[in-house]
């Protein structure tokens, strides 16, 4: 077992040469390094004889984020192994195969996806993805019933809130997303053509109060296990299939969370659509389209799930009466709260997304700000007053 450190490519080929029963004898391997270089390596190891192909994600032991570095800890390549293995008892078709996990190096040698799109690049250049609505939802419905209590039972489920403890990660998501973008933090880092609206948002104490609430059941409602990172970038997709990726920052925590992710990041390719699409008509299709998708995800995600709850349900207060009914309304307004939230960190906070971000113009990047700013703020008001998903849909249109 080699000790810890990080590989270089050449390490990286022999690695995948000696892995037992994967490239046949006489290999030509190319490796490709492809992560972003933030948090993990990603190397591309293929054989040109074979064309076989394999992926290793490695963590390195720091973030590095504009120029600055901070300690963080390896056990998240653990969590991400046994995340993915836990996901493909569930849904084997929805993640990528685990061949092996390298505790000593923090690395996961997986399934080469390479064929796939990351779904965040492909909305931004206007492709529709007509399954995904039916196969996140599966996703969600499968991953977060059958690790909760409703569906698991309840001693073991205490035992996998254990397996997946992970303070350091989650911290990063408690700062960076619940508690920088609402006052005026070193981390933050937003468009100076709307540091007018992003004053506002500080002073909104109607607004922080909701986030506090927030940020409280992100703390302490260790409901399902979660996804935890579930953007559009961790979304690799074509036509037919849909494949969730690099769960790292998995741990026990509320459901809605996830469901808000999918989301967030659906209406922030709705606000930077403002100037990928030119044509008035196209991109009022589209965005209709994104609008179709997110009333899609909620209503297969909820039917999936309460059908679960009717099989499998572990136990009797579960179905005492009216009480699916009302775990389903606070699930719904939980994913609407969290779901603004995701918007407003990605516009004020350290970390943006490409849908936006990469509007070079600054005031058209600024207008899809603004478009991002208001909606995430009126869905994190109205989460607790929710009744149906059709009000997200309401003012993803009225922002506009
Ligand atoms: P990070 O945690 O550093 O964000 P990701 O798991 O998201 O790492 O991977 C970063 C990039 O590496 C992805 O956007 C994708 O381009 C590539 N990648 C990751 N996993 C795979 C895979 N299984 N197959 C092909 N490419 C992958
Ligand atoms: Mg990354
Ligand atoms: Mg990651
Ligand atoms: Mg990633």
């Amino acid at each position: 077992m080699s000790q810890y450190h990080a590989l270089s490519e050449q390490e990286a080929v022999e690695y995948a040469r000696n892995i037992p029963n994967f490239f046949p004898e006489g290999a030509e391997f190319v490796s490709r390094e492809i992560g972003d270089g933030n948090l993990n390596l990603v190397f591309h190891i293929s054989d040109k004889v074979s064309g076989k192909s394999l992926i290793l994600k490695q963590a390195l032991p720091y973030a590095k984020v504009v120029g600055e570095s901070w300690p963080l800890t390896l056990d998240r390549a653990r969590i991400e192994s046994e995340v993915l293995l836990l996901e493909a008892s569930l849904c084997p078709e929805l993640v990528p195969h685990v061949y092996t996990y390298d505790p000593a190096l923090a690395l996961t040698v997986m399934e080469d996806l390479s064929d796939h799109t990351i779904m965040r690049r492909g909305l931004i250049e206007g492709n529709r993805y007509p399954l995904f609505a039916a196969h996140i939802s599966h996703f969600l419905a499968k991953t977060l019933f059958y690790t909760s209590d409703l569906g698991l039972n309840q001693q073991e489920k205490k035992l996998k809130v254990q397996q997946f403890i992970n303070p350091e990660l989650c911290k990063i998501t408690e700062d960076l997303i619940f508690d920088h973008p609402y006052w005026n933090a070193e981390t933050n880092n937003y468009n100076p053509l709307i540091r007018k609206e992003v004053e506002q948002i500080w002073q909104n104490d109607k607004l922080q109060f909701e986030v506090a609430v927030l940020r409280e059941k992100f703390l302490t409602h260790a409901q399902a296990l979660l996804h935890g990172d579930l953007h559009t970038g961790s979304v690799f997709i074509t036509a037919r299939s849909t494949k969730v990726i690099d769960p790292e920052f998995g741990f026990y925590g509320p459901m809605g969370f996830d469901i808000g992710a999918v989301i967030a990041n659906l209406l922030l390719n709705y606000a930077g659509q403002e100037a990928w699409i030119a044509d008035e008509k196209a991109r009022h299709d589209f965005r209709e389209y994104l609008l179709e998708t997110i009333r899609d995800i909620w209503t297969l995600f909820a039917e999936q799930f309460q059908a679960h709850w009717t099989q499998d349900g572990v136990d009797r207060l579960s179905k005492v009466a009216g009480y699916r009914e009302d775990y389903m309304l606070r699930l719904l307004q939980d994913s609407i709260g969290f779901a603004g939230s995701k918007m407003i960190r990605r516009i004020i906070g350290l970390a943006h997304v490409a849908d936006i971000q990469s509007i070079l113009d600054l005031e058209a990047r600024a207008r899809s700000e603004r478009i991002a700013l208001s909606i995430g703020e009126s869905l994190i008001l109205l989460n607790r007053h929710a009744h149906s998903i059709e009000e997200v849909i309401d003012i993803a249109k009225g922002a506009l």
